[in-house]
């Protein structure tokens, strides 16, 4: 048996509750039950949520498909962003402005640009 949370197998019994032995995870603090049903909705399901939001259904269309709550679709989205979604990597040839240097850079520029009677 290992901890639910983190597969550790650093646990102690911690008591009883509903005549079922407790174990709490010595690393985590995560307690758990031998036999204990899994809470929440199906993997499959979580998936399916987040697969239509990222094809444009709205949150409020696909939680009421799947009677569930627009804020408890939110929490899959985002865990599911963290999971397997990662920033790109930024350029190093992007010229990175301040909003007041462009200004600046926008009036220097305005000849090459054709902005002569767009900025005074
Ligand atoms: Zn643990």
């Amino acid at each position: 048996m290992n901890c639910r949370k983190c597969q550790s197998t650093d646990f102690v019994k911690n008591g009883h509750i509903k005549k079922k032995q407790r174990y709490k995870c010595k690393k985590c603090d995560s307690q758990w039950t031998e036999n204990h049903k899994h809470r929440g909705r199906p993997l499959a399901e979580r998936a399916l949520a987040v697969f239509l939001y990222c094809h444009g259904l709205s949150m409020n269309a696909i939680s009421k498909m799947l009677d569930t709550a627009p804020s408890t679709l939110l929490k899959w989205i985002r865990n599911f962003s963290n999971q397997h979604a990662h920033p790109p990597e930024p350029q190093t040839d992007a010229v990175v402005l301040e909003l007041d240097e462009m200004w600046h850079y926008l009036k220097e520029k305005k000849q090459t640009l054709g902005l002569e009677g767009v900025l005074s």
